[in-house]
């Protein structure tokens, strides 16, 4: 079960709130943070947030080499394309970085959806607890689960909702706990989303 290395508790793979620090991108930071899952909150208050953002900063350069870039309040930001994969990496200079699909990118409010957790692991089990039901297709409210976890202040853009899901993939039923919430995007950034996505 993904437990954040610096609070201990549960890190439930949210787009721009938690991340997994690689050891490669520990190292050079001078902030002493432990490799592992973690909590984007738990990063900013070890006071590390920005100099991780740093060390991964060249490795998105290289990587992703299609991006726009801009500034907000402060924060640097460069959203970085990938054709291949239809998919958009946002890094930020204050930490918070998030990864999602050109899908994402619609008119009205922005919306990502993933997959948390397949049942039968510890940390599904822990979702339907606090979930309070295990009825396939019942949208419980993120902010329920999320206080039911002690998460509320590690998570605190709580909208959205988590269900469980039976899916059909190849033949298997893939049975799994999914989010969908929220994805807080600049304007300037939706509107660099958009010239990418056109882009190709
Ligand atoms: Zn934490």
């Amino acid at each position: 079960m993904p437990m954040c290395t610096i609070c201990g508790r549960l890190v439930l793979g949210l787009a721009g709130q938690d991340w997994t620090v690689l050891p490669w991108m520990v190292e050079p930071a001078a902030a002493e943070v432990p490799a592992g899952p973690c909590h984007v909150r738990c990063l900013a208050d070890h006071g590390a947030a920005a100099a991780w953002a740093a060390a991964v900063e060249a490795y998105h350069c290289t990587r992703w080499p299609r991006w726009l870039a801009g500034t907000d309040a402060g924060v640097r930001w460069r959203l970085h394309s990938s054709r291949p994969a239809r998919r958009f990496h946002l890094w930020r200079s204050d930490g918070r970085l998030a990864s999602f699909p050109y899908a994402a990118i619609r008119p009205g409010p922005l919306q990502v959806a993933t997959d948390l957790a397949e049942l039968g692991s510890a940390h599904a089990a822990a979702l339907l607890a606090a979930m309070g039901t295990d009825e396939p297709g019942v949208e419980v409210p993120l902010d329920t689960v999320l206080a039911a976890l002690d998460l509320a202040d590690r998570y605190p853009h709580g909208m959205g909702a988590v269900t469980r899901r039976l899916r059909v993939v190849g033949g298997e039923t893939v049975d799994v706990l999914a989010v969908r919430h929220p994805l807080p995007l600049l304007p300037a950034c939706r509107r660099a989303a958009l010239e990418l996505r056109n882009e190709g």
